[in-house]
Parts: C-alpha cells; structure tokens; sequence
C-alpha cells in the first residue's frame, strides 16, 4: 500500500469513528485507539505534507447531525492538541515561548546555553479536562438567548430548549451583560451508574460512559427526556467584548463565577515545572470526583498572549491537553462464573487473570447480562480488555479469540439454590425462581441494612450469610426478632458485639419513611423514587392503599415502576413481612415539609395544553416552588388543572371529576398573588 492509499485508509475510519462518536454518540472504538490512529495519520500528514487536504480530519473539529437545527457560530470553537507524556507537554511549552517572543527563546539552552525551558516563567492555567460535550452559550443583556453544540466548530446544532432544562445552566446572570460562555456538559459518574442500572432493568441501551450518556441525553429531540437526566455543567471560558473585557483566562474564570456560573477549578501556576506538579496533584485528586476527567488543561492565562498565539484549523495554540494514560489492560479470561442477586436476576461474572490496573488488583470483571456476553462474543480463554475508572466496576470491554477459547455452557440451575431457572415474560435474561434462594435472600438482607436504606451498623456479608444459613432470617422483619443471646451463637460475635447490633437495630427502629420504602426493596425503586413517593403518601399505609391509576400520575414514577409497587402491596408474604417488622416496632416516619408558609401547600396541578407565558418545565418549578405537587395526570387527587392552548384529554377528565380548571391568567394571578 502506498503512503497516499495508507492515508486515505486511515483517514476513512477515523472519519467513520467520528461519526459514530460526535454523531451518533454511539462509539466502537476506545478513546486511545482512535486517538492511536489519529496520531498515526498525523505523523504521516507531518512526513508528507503534500498529502494534507482541508478536509482531512486532522484539520477539522467533531462532526454535526441534521437532528437540530444547524447555527453558525458566532466565534469558532475548536477542539485541543494532546500531550501524552511529560516530554511532549515540555515541547508545547517551548513552541509556546518561541512564538511569543523568538528573541527571549534564545536564551533557553535548546537555543543558547544560559537558561532551561523551566527557567523561563510564563503564567500558565491548569485546570481539569472534563469529559462531557462542549456546548456555547449565548447571554443577551444578562439573559440566557441560545445555546448551541461544538458541532465542526462553525456550526453548531441549536440545543436551547434541552440545555434550560439543566438547573445548573443560569437562565439570568446577576449583572445584565453580553457574554458568550463556553463549557463542558457532563453527567455526574454516580448519576450514570444509576441511569444505566434503570436502562438495564427496563431492558433498555445501557451508556458505554458517563460521556456518552450526556451526549445522548443533551441531543435528545424531547427535552421532557433530557430533563430527567442528571445533567450539569462545569463552565471553563467566555468571551467578552469591550474596554473591560478580563485581561487574563483566570480574571475572565472569577467573573463568571461572579455572573452566577459553575466554573470548573482552575490552578495558576508559574511556568512548565508548576504544571508537571499540578497534573500530579490532579491525577491523585481525580478518581474521587464525581464526573469524569480525562486530563488536564494547560492554558496560557494571559489574553493578549494568547491572541499573540492564535490557532491552527483545529485548535488553539496557547493550550494543550494532558491526557492521562489509559486505564485499560488486556489480560485472559479464565472462566465465567453466574451469581444471582436479590431481584433473582443471573448476571454473568468474568473471572480473569489478576491484572495491576488504575492503582488495584483486578480479578473479576462485570459481564453485565447475557446480551453483553452476545454483544461481546465472549468464550473462557479469549483475551479480554478491561477497564476500571477507579469509580466504575471494573468491565469487559472486548473479547479476541486464542487457541485456548472455547464457549461455555449457559447455567440451568441457580448457582445458589440449584432451582431451575426460568424466562420471565417481557422481561431479559434468566431468573431464579426460589422465593427462599440463599443467595436472593441474602441480597435483600444485605439491601436493607445498606446505607441509603435502613442504615444499619454491623452487618456486613459474612454476620447476613451465617443467619440465612442457619436459617435464623427469612425476610428483614426478622432481624428485629433475634435476641442477644441468637447472636452470640454466631461466630465470632461475642456478647459486646452481640449488644452492638441489638443497639443498632433498635436504634434503626426510628426511621425515615423514605429511606424504609427503599428499604423494602421493590423492583426499580430506590432512593430516588423513595424521596418522590414521600411527597405523595403520609405513611407506609397509604401507600399500600395506592391504586395503580394513583402510582401512574406521580412525576417520576414510570409506568413499570408504578406496577411493581402495586404488585408488591398485593403479595400476601410482603405484607405479612411489612404487619410483623411494624408489630415489632418499626415506625417509619414522612419527614417531608413543605413550610406552611407556602402559599400552595399540599395542592396538587396538572397542566395540560401549551402556555404562552411559561415553559411546562418552569409552570412546574414555580408551582413546587410554592409548595404543591405536580403529577403528570389527573386523577381524583388532583386539586387544580391549568388549561394552555391545545388542552389534551387531560382536560375532559378534568371536568368528569369536578376539578377547578384554570386559565393560564388565573394560574398566574394566584402566583403573583
Ligand atoms: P478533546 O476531547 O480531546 O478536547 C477538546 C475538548 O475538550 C473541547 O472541545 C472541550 O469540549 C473539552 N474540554 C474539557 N475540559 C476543558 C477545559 N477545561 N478547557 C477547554 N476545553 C475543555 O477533543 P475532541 O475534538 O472533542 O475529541 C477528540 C477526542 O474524542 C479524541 O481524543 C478521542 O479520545 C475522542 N474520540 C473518540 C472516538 C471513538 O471512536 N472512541 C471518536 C472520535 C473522538
């Protein structure tokens, strides 16, 4: 193959990978294999610059859909130049100081002799390199006006509506200016975990990353969708016009922050020696937040000198990213082992030669469900790549087949009680069927202490295990019945621990209504839609008492999860089990206010129809924000409808149960009110 032909070749399935990726938001690829092609077609691009066309991907930025509307944009955006090591981050500083002042750069010893690179100081801004999709936002005297994608970086896809729904993104700064604001949309990691345990268990597209999720959720045609996605933003540039436009990246960061904005964390440091210790700190730092950085920003912070600088056709000279290394390793799979959790779902479990990988030992890897393994084509003995960002459970990201591979059985028989499994309709994967499964009984024991649940100290797996076994616990109402003396035939409880864990589920015995719902641990709710069902019934009573037409209409309660709380209160061993754990002295208690100062307490609206004056999603917030409810659907609970143009059937329903129904005029006299 000839240097032209290799080029074209490359430059053909880098082009398709970014589409997949900017468009698609749907990747093949891990981020440092396409970053290794892309680097390979600009070596040759740099050997060849003959070959070099402007439409070649090394010249151009991201990739654009026909799903929005398409803007130009107002200043061009532009992607970043990587540094992967110290030595390449060390020759972007010295271009840095060669351009700004050519006469300066001859006294570095790369030049002359008297002087290093790190000797010669130039104020420099770290910051981190968030991993979401970048997004321009436009503010008119102090008023969010638009806001568009990076897009290829001239145009942008206009994604306004989707982006107001995110509570981060100010609708109104505190000085009344002209700003364009530049930022990075992300989801938080534990919010992207939650999103994909929901998706997996509505049998529905889990998210290759928490990028990936804010790409899919911010460019959704409905910004319903989009608003129920945990999505924020962290701001990193703006561009301001003006004598008093800021002289320096870091002045312009403070003033943003100032006008209302979220404005990621910046350093500034002297020179190239106070980056390379800024990264340090960073790469310590990173694995405890809670978004996803693949790096680090270095950016000349003053303006001029940055204007000095300027751009190629695809990024800015006067900053560079970071990159940290991958965390991804290959390594061999052993064998695949099956466990079954507390809903009696079997999931499939890689166990692999123990690998170093991100600062751990990794032994085990996630295979998700039996389509993952499908997806993946996994047999024991492939060579696998797996990843682990320290947050996330560690995953099998691909599979290659070795002399050693062969398929491997799918199980019959619980890997716990031995049942045999089963196929639930309209649901994925196999299922245990055994109400009394050790394993299943143990998930649910172990669910209920857990943190966000009942909270209870000291019962971890191996104290849940040894009462199953014995048989001394059937269902959590249990717990409550053993005595001091039950727990100190345990092993290695002796009486002091055996008081502590009386204490503790005595203490417990006090509990939130919330955090006792999730506690319960019913299909697809869990601490969320807890928190939700609390706003709507008082007691655990009433909630038992919930018609399913009730459970339908509550905001962000879904269908599936209506039915499974409904279900669950028909189950004669859950209410059983829910009779014996209150007769024993749980009380659950709704700690949900409202102050009684708000002027719509307790009164639940549905809107039905388009306003003129207000979005749904801001008729809402007011609406909460005074203290009422605001179901989706109307039923004989609610108190009030407010009527747009257009009502829908909500309306006749409306007036067949009597319920006052408002215009929108009236709607707005009562707030103003
Ligand atoms: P990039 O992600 O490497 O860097 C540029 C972007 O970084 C900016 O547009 C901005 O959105 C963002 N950013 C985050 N924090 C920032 C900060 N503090 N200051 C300034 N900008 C900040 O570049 P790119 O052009 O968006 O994408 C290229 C990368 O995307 C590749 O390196 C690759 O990893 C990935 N990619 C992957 C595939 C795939 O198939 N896996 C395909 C295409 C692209």
């Amino acid at each position: 193959m000839d240097i032209q032909e290799k080029i074209e070749k490359l430059r053909k399935e880098i082009e398709l990978n970014s589409y997949l990726y900017y468009v698609e938001d749907n990747p093949k690829l891990e981020d440092y294999e396409y970053d290794k092609l892309f680097r390979e077609l600009e070596a040759l691009e740099k050997e060849h610059p003959e070959l070099i066309t402007p439409d070649s991907p090394t010249q151009r930025v991201g990739g654009i859909s026909e799903k929005f509307e398409a803007v130009p944009h107002k200043n061009r955006l532009y992607s970043l130049e990587n540094s992967n090591d110290e030595t390449e981050l060390k020759k972007w500083y010295e271009r840095v100081l060669k351009d700004l002042n050519p006469a300066a750069s001859g006294q570095m010893s790369l030049f002359g002799t008297q002087n290093t690179i790190e000797d010669i100081k130039i104020p420099l801004a770290c910051e981190y390199k968030i991993d979401g999709l970048a997004v321009a936002l436009t503010y008119k005297e102090g008023k969010f006006v638009q806001g568009l994608t990076r897009g290829d970086g001239v145009i942008g896809e206009d994604i306004t509506n989707n982006l107001k729904t995110i509570k981060s993104i100010p609708l109104k700064l505190f000085e009344p200016v002209d700003v364009e604001v530049r930022g990075e949309i992300y989801m938080p990691v534990s919010s992207f975990e939650k999103l994909n345990k929901k998706q997996e268990e509505m049998g529905q597209k889990t998210f290759a990353n928490p990028r990936n999720a804010a790409a899919g959720s911010i460019r959704q045609l409905d910004p319903k969708i989009t608003s129920e996605r945990d999505l924020s933003i962290w701001v990193y540039g703006g561009i301001f016009e003006g004598k008093n436009a800021p002289k320096s990246h870091s002045e312009t960061m403070k003033k943003l922050k100032e006008l209302g904005f979220k404005t990621n964390k910046i350093t500034v440091v002297d020179g190239i020696e106070g980056a390379y210790k800024c990264i340090q700190k960073i790469d310590e730092v990173r694995k405890n937040l809670d978004f996803a950085t693949d790096g680090v920003v270095i950016k000349v912070d003053d303006i001029m000198s940055q204007n000095e600088l300027g751009f190629t056709s695809r990024v800015p000279k006067w900053a560079t990213a970071y990159k940290f290394p991958p965390e991804a390793l290959w390594t061999n799979l052993l064998r695949v082992d099956f466990q079954v959790g507390r809903t009696g779902i079997i999931t499939p479990v890689a166990i692999l030669e123990p690998v170093s990988l991100a600062g751990s030992v990794v032994s085990r890897a996630s295979l998700y469900n039996f389509d993952e393994i499908k997806r993946l084509n996994i047999m024991e003995g492939d060579r696998v790549l797996v990843k682990k960002a320290a947050e996330i459970i560690p995953k099998v990201l691909k599979a290659e087949k070795t002399d050693n591979s062969k398929p491997f059985k799918m199980p019959e028989n619980c890997p716990s009680c031995g049942s045999l499994l089963v196929e639930r309709e309209n649901e994925v994967g196999l299922w245990c069927p055994n109400k009394s499964c050790p394993d299943i009984l143990k998930g649910k024991i172990e669910y209920f202490v857990s943190k966000y649940a009942m909270d209870i100290e000291g019962f971890g797996e191996s104290l849940i295990a040894q009462l199953i076994d014995r048989n001394m616990v059937r269902t959590w109402a249990d717990l409550y019945a053993l005595s001091l003396l039950d727990f100190m035939q345990l092993d290695l409880i002796k009486e002091k621990s055996a008081t502590n864990l009386m204490n503790a589920l005595e203490m417990s015995k006090n509990c939130k209504l919330n955090k006792f719902i999730n506690a319960l641990g019913i299909k697809l709710v869990g601490k969320e839609s807890a928190d939700i069902l609390t706003q709507y019934f008082k007691t655990i009573d009433e909630l038992k008492a919930a018609s399913l037409e009730d459970l339908n209409t509550i905001d962000g309660i879904g269908e599936k999860m209506a039915k499974n709380i409904f279900e669950y209160f028909k189950d004669e061993d859950n209410l059983k089990t829910i009779e014996k754990g209150l007769s024993l002295g749980i009380k659950p208690e709704n700690t949900y206010t409202i102050s009684d100062n708000l002027k719509l307490k307790g009164k639940s609206f549905v809107i039905t129809g388009t306003l003129e004056h207000f979005s749904r999603d801001k008729a809402q917030e007011i609406l909460k924000s005074l203290g009422a409810k605001t179901p989706s659907a109307v039923s004989r609970n609610t108190d009030y409808v407010i009527a747009g143009e257009n009502p829908g059937s909500k309306l006749e329903k409306a007036k067949s149960l009597g319920i006052t129904v408002l215009s929108e005029e009236e709607f707005k006299n009562m707030i103003e009110q």
